[in-house]
């Protein structure tokens, strides 16, 4: 393709949509999305009996809940005045925010987004990794499988599958732990499937060809796939009005991985992020359903920067744990690497008595490791137990700032880079805290919130929407609900 004349064809087809989002200027982008917001959010009953349509008309009654998440989004952003992020900044300043959002262990992608569409942590939904950790009987190397079916790896109600069953309707673009979920009515996933009819609408409108969903990871930018997931919200927001629609946008982990959080880059991340909020709420008043929305606008996880790098398997391989076999490795031990967490598993159960206290005292003393938690102790930290599942590690280690795991097998077993960003750490390091922000029709104006457990996001969204969680322990936020 060539990125060029794709680009042309892109400029004519957003001018010719019907909404006028000024995407090439920033300053008039912010100065025109504030009093929008305002209209959207303070007077927007009156909006709306001038805008409704009939899709909005049908449903008028039922509530509205957007969940959009900025990945990997720090809630200790929020707290710089010249954030270039004035539609979150309006929403958060017409609902109510909290100073941060404790995430769940680990602090990584997919159990943090399974925590808020469960309202329960790990131990009880079983996701560890950003998928299903697959443990070879042989001793080959350890795999996250993410195309995996969703019951298979989610062992937990979630709000889509309540909401499904009270008659009201969902939607998802670029959720995870999803994949082939019951219960979800409109999609377009991380992996788009162009016989679903999202695809089918955005190839229809002119917004994307064929192709592109075909071929949707492939050299493509994180850029370009936030835009095209905002069309995807855009398209389901007025043609087909779910109760729940769940959007995830990703560019903000992926630059801040690469360039660590608050850099020049991740600012960058953080307003184009800002402008994809914008065009939802846009969408919104747009489809007239402003009234009966509640947006939820989170972050799974928070970011922080490191400059040294450790690979727990380098040990393992020094130590005979992990040999060469042919072309590939086996090992009896094996660790699985999430940035400032990693999840050692041993595979040789005739070994298992004997190797524990020894690896748990040998990674105990390097350099860098925070904690190095039993099965037993990690239960505290809220990760599964063996007694349940297979995706709970034997050994659960976190790491220090400044330092993060890699699955490297070669090279020295700790060594310097340059500064990047991970996740993964300890729940309770302050950078790793999120953001919340939540503001709508259901959310009382000017709350501010303290520090929030993200298991308090799904009971909350359940009684906004009147749907049943009962595995879900926490309170509602009902301190900003009306
Ligand atoms: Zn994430």
């Amino acid at each position: 393709m060539a990125p060029h004349s794709y680009m042309h064809v892109r400029e004519s087809l957003l001018k010719a949509r019907s909404f006028q989002t000024p995407v090439k200027s920033g300053p008039i982008l912010i100065r025109s999305f504030v009093p929008l917001l305002s209209c959207t959010l303070i007077v927007s009953s009156v909006t709306a009996v001038g805008t409704a349509q009939s899709a909005a008309v049908e449903h008028a009654k039922s509530p509205v809940v957007i969940v959009i998440t900025l990945d990997g989004f720090p809630a200790r952003a929020l707290k710089d005045p010249r954030l270039p992020m004035p539609v979150l900044r309006a929403l958060a300043s017409q609902g109510a925010t909290a100073d941060a959002m404790i995430p769940i262990n680990p602090t990584v992608t997919w159990p943090n987004h399974t925590t808020i569409v469960t309202g329960v942590d790990a131990s009880q939904h079983h996701v560890v990794a950003n998928g299903l950790i697959d443990l070879p009987a042989d001793g080959s190397p350890l795999r996250v499988e993410p195309w995996v079916q969703k019951d298979q790896l989610v062992h937990a109600r979630t709000l889509y599958e309540a909401a499904t069953e009270k008659g009201l309707t969902t939607a998802q673009v670029d959720w995870v732990a999803i994949y082939g979920a019951r219960g979800v009515r409109w999609q377009f996933g991380e992996r788009p499937d162009i016989h679903d009819q999202i695809s089918q609408d955005l190839v229809a409108g002119g917004i994307l060809r064929r192709e592109d969903i075909e071929h949707f990871g492939e050299n493509s930018s994180p850029a370009w796939r936030d835009e095209v997931w905002t069309d995807a919200a855009v398209d389901i927001i007025q043609h087909h009005t779910s109760n729940l629609l769940l959007l995830h946008l990703l560019q903000t982990d992926t630059i801040q991985h690469e360039y660590a959080p608050l850099t020049p880059a991740a600012y960058a991340a953080y307003a184009y992020a800002d402008q994809c909020l914008g065009r939802v709420v846009e969408a919104v008043r747009d489809a007239g359903i402003a009234d009966r929305t509640t947006f939820f606008v989170l972050s799974d996880h928070g970011f922080t920067t490191y400059t040294h790098t450790i690979s727990p398997n380098v040990a393992l391989v020094e130590q005979g744990l992990i040999h060469k076999d042919g072309l590939s490795n086996k090992g009896d031990v094996w660790v699985k690497a999430e940035g400032g967490a990693a999840e050692l598993f041993i595979r040789n159960p005739a070994r298992r008595a004997e190797l524990l206290p020894k690896l748990k005292a040998y990674f105990s003393g390097l350099s860098g490791i925070q904690g190095v938690y039993t099965n037993a102790e990690a239960r505290a930290l809220g990760i599964p137990s063996e007694a349940d599942t297979n995706q709970a590690p034997q050994l659960y280690l976190t790491a220090a700032g400044d330092y993060a795991f890699s699955d490297d097998l070669t090279g020295s077993l700790t060594r310097q880079n340059p500064p990047a960003g991970a996740h993964g750490y300890s729940n309770t390091m302050p950078d790793m805290q999120a953001l919340f922000v939540a503001s709508g029709t259901a959310v009382k104006p000017g709350v501010r919130l303290g520090t929030i457990s993200n298991l308090r996001v799904a009971p909350t969204i359940a009684k906004i929407l009147n749907v049943s969680l009962p595995d879900a322990e926490a309170a509602p936020l009902n301190e900003f609900l009306r």
